[in-house]
């Protein structure tokens, strides 16, 4: 009787040790787990650090049509998903665009294949997707703007707002003001010290009304010694900076405009000039008058300052852009311009098909 209870208890203890066991073993992995999942975020922290934004504006011309064209089906194309197809495709090498390349890439998705299925064996398909994302993401959707009535006589002025669906961005040079250019991206030059040039050089007439790209926050105002009278704007998403340079002397930006100021794609917000060059305000240094326009992509706060700045090429963007500008009017009595039909960038949902 006494060994058997002493059996029993023995087996007790063996049942306690066995559980005791089990659950320092799980509390181990878990330990281990947690240690993993400390090293992961360092490895979400990674960042795209280098982008070449080489599409052609035909190119990208033709995906903004299909984007437009199926806005309200089924299978909405989305441009910059066709685009970053197009781009993995290709290695980023756009000199290899074929239109059937594109069509493929429609057809599929239009057919509801999944872009994921799509892009199963293309290992840097995810890299093209943002990069492209982070250039073009602010461009293309839903937006507000006016028009003239179409009930009343064009020189009523009377204006009524539709809601469209489309482009947003605008052109950097106002509606009927001319301008020369050409693909200047990373020529040399050499005030100050010898650098690229990490923009685009739009040469036309002093006082040209300079027009914002995109929407966004007036982050820079001011004078630099490389820029002279300068403006710069983030997007709303933060990801893109455009900087606009050499404004006009004396009279460099639109009146109101401040840091901190909102802007809307289209809005007036400078004039084109010649400043820059000089450690001293307000100097004309510049030979040609021309806007410096430039885009800096920000993934990573770490990369808006200093020697780790993506800028891109705006060549082949501007020539794209060039299908949207911005008509403005001079205001009476002042040396400002403004624009005719204002727009309402906040994105509005869809409208229901009937
Ligand atoms: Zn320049």
């Amino acid at each position: 009787m006494k060994t058997n209870r002493l059996s029993r208890s023995m087996r007790i203890i063996l049942i306690q040790l066995l559980i005791l066991f089990f659950l320092t073993l799980s509390l181990c992995i878990k330990s281990r787990q947690a240690a993993a999942e400390n090293v992961l975020p360092v490895q979400k922290e990674s960042f795209i650090r280098w982008v070449d934004f080489t599409i052609p504006a035909e190119v990208m011309e033709k995906a903004l049509r299909l984007d437009i064209d199926t806005c309200q089906d089924k299978h909405h194309l989305d441009w910059i998903t066709l685009l970053a197809w197009l781009g993995a495709r290709y290695g980023g090498d756009f000199s290899r665009f074929r239109q059937k390349d594109l069509e493929e890439a429609a057809a599929r998705l239009s057919s509801g294949e999944a872009i994921s299925a799509m892009t199963a064996d293309m290992k840097y398909f995810p890299y093209y997707l943002e990069a492209y994302r982070a250039v073009l993401g602010g461009m293309v959707g839903y937006f507000r703007q006016e028009i003239d009535d179409p009930e009343s006589s064009p020189e009523s002025g009377k204006r009524i707002w539709v809601t469209k669906y489309g482009l947003k961005d605008f052109s950097p040079i106002a509606k009927g003001f001319p301008y020369s250019d050409y693909d200047d991206f990373g020529a040399s030059r050499s005030y100050g010290f010898k650098r690229k040039h990490l923009g685009h050089d739009m040469m036309g007439q002093v006082g040209t009304p300079v027009i914002a790209v995109e929407s966004g926050y007036v982050e820079a105002l001011g004078w630099n010694r490389y820029g002279g009278w300068r403006i710069g704007i983030r997007s709303f998403d933060r990801k893109r900076y455009y900087y606009y340079a050499h404004l006009r002397k004396n009279y460099p930006y639109q009146s109101e405009l401040k840091v901190g100021s909102a802007v809307t794609a289209g809005d007036v917000i400078g004039y084109l000039g010649r400043t820059g060059y000089s450690d001293t305000e307000n100097t004309n240094n510049i030979d040609t008058p021309h806007l410096h326009f430039g885009l800096q992509l920000i993934f990573d706060e770490s990369q808006k300052e200093g020697n780790n700045e993506i800028w891109i090429d705006c060549y082949e963007i501007v020539k794209f852009l060039q299908m949207n500008q911005s008509q403005v009017i001079k205001v009476d009595g002042t040396k400002e311009w403004r624009r005719v039909y204002r727009q309402d960038d906040s994105a509005v949902p869809p409208i229901k098909r009937l």
